[in-house]
């Protein structure tokens, strides 16, 4: 469930109560729905958590392929300063550069 009520009423319903929804398969961690009426708004990313980061698969680079927590300290504080997007959120996490989400439910 979602406690954030700063956000305006469903605009089919009125409702002013949103659900979030665990999704099991598919590429999204979870979703927004509107509680009275079902209508979606959003999709939720996964939360990046320090289990999470450690074992991202880096996409490219020197390390390939490793695990985000199994790369040289060097090259990970490296990927967290240049890459973007998972690559570097990971690495900024693993190099204690970036504040890891709470663990989800
Ligand atoms: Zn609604």
């Amino acid at each position: 469930m979602s406690g954030d009520q700063a956000h305006p009423p469903c605009p089919s319903c009125g409702a002013s109560e949103r659900s979030e929804v665990r999704l099991e398969h598919g590429p999204h961690w979870a979703k927004i729905v509107c509680a009275a009426c079902g209508r979606h708004f959003k999709f939720v990313p996964a939360p990046w958590t320090l289990r999470r980061a450690r074992a991202f698969t880096m996409p490219y680079g020197k390390f390939k392929g490793k695990r985000a927590g199994d790369l040289p300290a060097d090259y990970a504080r490296f990927a967290a300063d240049t890459f973007d997007g998972g690559p570097g959120i990971a690495c900024k996490i693993v190099c204690g550069l970036r504040a890891a989400d709470p663990s989800g439910p």
